[in-house]
């Protein structure tokens, strides 16, 4: 019996666990910094809409699931 083969390229997602760095909600969104640390920061959909200019500006590779976010809960 052969078991079948699961693609394993799916992309890294975040998790409930994940919460956002300024506020403590669950997070929707994580920043990786360029530079050597690689540095990692998460954010709620509200906080990055207001961090994601310099985000963007400074290179950051965005992981944005914020299509994940609840409708209901979006403020
Ligand atoms: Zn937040």
């Amino acid at each position: 019996m052969t078991a079948p083969t699961l693609e394993t390229s799916a992309p890294a997602t975040l998790t409930r666990r994940d919460r956002c760095d300024r506020c403590g909600a669950q997070a929707y969104v994580r920043a990786t910094l360029p530079g050597a640390d690689g540095l990692e920061l998460h954010f709620c959909g509200h906080h990055f809409r207001r961090f994601e200019p310099g985000l963007v500006a400074s290179g950051a590779t965005i992981l944005d699931e914020r299509h994940r976010i609840d409708a209901s809960t979006d403020d």
